[in-house]
């Protein structure tokens, strides 16, 4: 398996992860947007949004709760954040396994870019 992520979570690759339970990992960016940019990823492959079906409900569903706990554990709760999924290359997707971007610690822009 040659996916970046996919060896991120069988740690055969480092990473700065801050969470981690049977179904997702949670890392630091390796190339912050803002002062706390963390991605989290689901351990099963998934390639793109698009890819997601009815058995991944519960899945992208825990994905929110476990950003929610990581903005409290962490302390951007309070004066938010955002979260970013990248679909496909227009949309600027450049590591094909879904990761969610939680971006904060800054004022952010609208519209993205
Ligand atoms: O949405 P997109 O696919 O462009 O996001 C990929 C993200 O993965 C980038 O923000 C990049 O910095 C990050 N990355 C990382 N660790 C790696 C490879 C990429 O944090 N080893």
């Amino acid at each position: 398996m040659s996916c970046i992520f996919c060896k991120i979570v069988n740690k055969e690759i480092a990473s700065n992860i801050v969470y981690e339970d049977e179904k997702v990992v949670a890392f630091h960016d390796i190339n912050p947007q803002a002062p706390y940019h963390i991605l989290v990823v689901p351990k099963k492959h998934i390639s793109t949004l698009l890819e997601v079906t009815e058995e991944d409900k519960e899945l992208i569903g825990h994905i929110y709760l476990v950003i929610n706990k990581i903005a409290k554990d962490i302390g951007f709760d309070e004066r938010g954040y955002r979260v970013v999924v990248n679909c496909k290359e227009e949309a600027g997707q450049t590591i094909f396994h879904l990761h969610f971007h939680v971006l904060a610690g800054r004022t952010m822009g609208w519209p993205p870019g």
